[in-house]
């Protein structure tokens, strides 16, 4: 038996690294967490900037709402938010952040800049600067036009053991190019960039109608998919369902072309994706996936988020219901468009 050791209370910084664990797994998980809070500040572009697959850098600037100089230093602090202050904004919470927990994990685990400018004057912006955490942020004036830049540098350069981990940078770039993708599907009202070492990799327009949506979905995700895809928008009580479903004879080996958002979240959902093979069932070979771009709008009371810290898990107040509703409104779009192609179709 080992003597008792007293308790203590962690130290904020060994507390903070700790908490990275969960959300902080590699630069995606960064370039995640910084593009949801530009979104959350209204931007209207945002521009990722990467060098060496975001292992040496990872740059996210924004024209959303900006951080006042008072409050730079508590954005970096843990469950310091701005987006709720009681159960009663949890439970209905419609921004994509809310735990207030990923500037001061990314700061624990980085060398971290944040630059931004609540005014329209550009001289007005400020900087603050940690690194690891080891000092007090300290606050000074910094030219930025009105928005916010979040700089993160040598990820993971205080914990060795979590830096091993990174694998090419040719790998690293490709989880930030997915994760920047599925950002970029689900704002399709706002512009975006992608950066890495110096190359531009995407440029996407703030598309207004479907053309172009449909000129951002043949950007992402390739002519393939658009071509053999069918839209469709269909709204009952109270739910909305409207995206980009793969025709059945565009099935893939693998299930690497799927997004859904709820609300504007990314989600995967055991319950969404339940109804979705149910709908494709008797019209795709057993093994082949289909591809889909679906966004589900409901009142955000009725979906909890706060089931995950990354959250990508849901959890709706009527399971059943968003169960049927899914399953049907492919069902019948999927139907139509066997009947549509088939000469001897009903329809
Ligand atoms: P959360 O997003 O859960 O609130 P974060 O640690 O990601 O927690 O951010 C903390 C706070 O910092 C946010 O609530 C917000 O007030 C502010 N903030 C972070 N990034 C930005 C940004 N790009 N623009 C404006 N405010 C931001
Ligand atoms: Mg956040």
């Amino acid at each position: 038996m080992t003597d008792s050791q007293p308790i203590r209370i962690l130290d904020p910084r060994l507390a903070n690294q700790i908490a990275a664990g969960e959300v902080v797994e590699r630069p995606a998980s960064v370039v995640k967490e910084l593009i949801e809070n530009a979104i959350d500040a209204g931007a209207g572009r945002v521009e990722v900037e990467l060098e060496a697959g975001g292992a040496r850098l990872i740059r996210v600037r924004d024209d959303g709402g900006g951080i006042g100089e008072d409050d730079l230093p508590l954005a970096l602090s843990r469950h310091a938010t701005s987006k709720i202050a009681s159960l009663e904004d949890l439970e209905g919470v419609a921004s994509l952040g809310f735990r207030g927990e990923a500037l001061a994990s990314v700061s624990s685990v980085s060398r971290l800049e944040l630059v931004s400018n609540v005014h329209d004057d550009p001289t007005g912006g400020w900087r603050v600067v940690v690194e690891g955490r080891r000092m007090e942020p300290r606050v000074t004036p910094s030219p930025h036009p009105r928005g916010t830049s979040v700089t993160v540098r040598d990820l993971f350069f205080n914990t060795p053991a979590r830096r091993k981990f990174l694998r090419t940078e040719k790998t690293e770039f490709g989880h930030v190019e997915e994760a920047f993708r599925r950002q970029a599907l689900s704002r399709l009202d706002v512009g975006w960039v992608l950066r890495h070492n110096q190359k531009t990799i995407h440029q996407l327009r703030p598309g207004g109608d479907l053309v172009g949506h449909e000129r951002r979905l043949q950007a992402l995700l390739g002519k393939a998919f658009l071509e053999n895809a069918l839209h469709l928008d269909i709204e009952t009580g109270g739910l909305r369902l409207w995206g980009w479903v793969g025709l059945p004879t565009h099935s893939r080996a693998q299930a690497d072309q799927q997004y859904f958002f709820v609300n504007g979240r990314v989600v995967r959902d055991r319950l969404v994706a339940h109804a979705i093979r149910q709908a494709y069932r008797d019209v795709l070979f057993h093994g082949r996936h289909p591809v889909f771009v679906l966004y589900l709008e409901v009142d955000p009371t009725v979906v909890d988020v706060n089931v995950h810290p990354t959250k990508h898990e849901v959890r709706f107040r009527d399971g059943r219901m968003v169960h049927d509703f899914l399953f049907s409104s492919l069902h019948r779009a999927l139907g139509e468009a066997r009947a549509g192609a088939t000469p001897d179709g009903e329809g």
